[in-house]
């Protein structure tokens, strides 16, 4: 089959990390009779470069043409660039909320999982990480809730008073609903949908369209959990979590809290999709511009986001599976780029961590 990715490397370590996730794509190409052809697009830093704008229509349009969009990170030094002497929605990072508005996409995927050859970086007891570890995805609403509901501040009497609105519609829950229980079919086959729903009417309508969506899905577990308990047992027991369901606030901090007990950032993707197969998909992390043009990043991130594409998109499992299980390999054999060195292992960089994967790709 023939597919194609609309590549955008972006700003700082950017560039050199996608190089990397496309050399594992052209490896995978090869070995399971794939073409991957890459359009290459600015945005973010480069983008205000060469167009002034941080995304513009064309970008924008060739995205949406394309059947995925891979990404590395945008922005640079907050403090020291030219690009952020504007407002914001002339910044790198405009960029970003742009497309994924423009791609219309509504639900994002971070995986948080913990590697054993890891596991010291991991801030949690190893009691409690136990044998086994934790694999889980945290599926967060990126367009409803708070963050896009009505808001103001008024002074009344002298006193400040400001308001956010949270609000959902049955039919933006659902379709993130559809997505979780979806992947909890690829995976772990349970959901555990997070609210407020003792307090919050918009929490008692999330409950309660899981539930009903959940009956076409009777192979999937679901369980409810409230948003207070699932911030303490992320960090009490997370190995019982499988797909995690949320609202776009509790999201945003508990898929924070995720990646955190991790406790290695170059190595956690995301991918975000709407109601196609087309999604875009990037490392977690920043564009680091400390280290940036150095060959010192993890392209880990960049590789396993490549991999949530052929999964997601593509519907290419067993390739997915070959491309995790080569960084899985890279890891048991000792290969560490710096963020993630510990003594006694090969310290390699960007370029040597992708060409060794890629070698392990069968
Ligand atoms: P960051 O994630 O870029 O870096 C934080 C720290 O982690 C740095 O020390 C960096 O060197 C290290 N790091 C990050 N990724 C790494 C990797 N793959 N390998 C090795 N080390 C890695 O976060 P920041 O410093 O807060 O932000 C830098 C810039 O990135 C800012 O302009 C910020 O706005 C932007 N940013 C972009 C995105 C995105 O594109 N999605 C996300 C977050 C931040």
């Amino acid at each position: 089959m023939e597919y194609q990715i609309a590549v955008i490397p972006g700003d700082g370590i950017g560039p050199e990390i996608v190089t990397e996730a496309m050399k594992i794509l052209d490896r995978v190409g090869e070995v399971y009779g794939h073409t991957f052809i890459y359009k290459k697009l600015l945005m973010g830093g480069a983008s205000i470069d060469e167009y002034g704008v941080p995304l513009t229509d064309e970008t924008l349009a060739a995205a949406k043409s394309s059947d995925s969009v891979l990404l590395g990170a945008v922005g640079g030094n907050v403090g020291t660039s030219r690009w952020y002497q504007g407002p914001p929605e002339t910044r790198p990072e405009a960029g970003l909320l742009g497309i994924r508005k423009g791609l219309e996409l509504f639900a994002n995927i971070r995986p948080a999982w913990l590697y054993k050859e890891l596991a010291d970086a991991c801030p949690l007891k190893k009691e409690i990480i136990g044998e086994d570890g934790f694999d889980m995805v945290i599926m967060r609403e990126l367009t409803g809730g708070l963050y896009f509901g009505e808001r103001h501040t008024t002074v009344e009497n002298g006193v400040r008073k400001a308001v956010d609105t949270l609000v959902y519609d049955e039919n933006e829950i659902r379709r993130i609903a559809v997505k979780a229980f979806e992947i909890a079919g690829k995976r772990g086959k349970k959901v555990t949908s997070v609210d407020k729903a003792n307090v919050l009417d918009s929490s008692r309508l999330w409950r309660a369209v899981v539930d009903e969506t959940a009956k076409a899905y009777p192979d999937i577990q679901v369980e409810h959990m409230l948003v207070d308990n699932a911030a303490m047992q992320l960090v009490m027991n997370p190995g019982q979590f499988d797909v995690v369901l949320t609202e776009n606030m509790f999201g945003d901090i508990l898929s924070d809290e995720a990646s955190e007990i991790t406790g290695s950032i170059g190595m956690l993707p995301s991918a975000s999709l709407g109601k196609t197969k087309l999604g875009l998909y990037e490392p977690s992390h920043g564009s680091a511009p400390d280290i940036a043009g150095k060959d010192l990043a993890n392209p880990i991130a960049t590789i396993l986001s490549a991999a949530m594409m052929l999964r997601y998109s593509f519907d290419l499992d067993r390739e997915a599976d070959a491309v995790e299980a080569a960084v899985q390999q890279a890891l048991t054999d000792g290969y560490r780029t710096g963020d993630i060195y510990s003594e006694g292992c090969k310290k390699v960089g960007t370029r040597e961590m992708g060409s060794v994967i890629a070698g392990y790709i069968k």
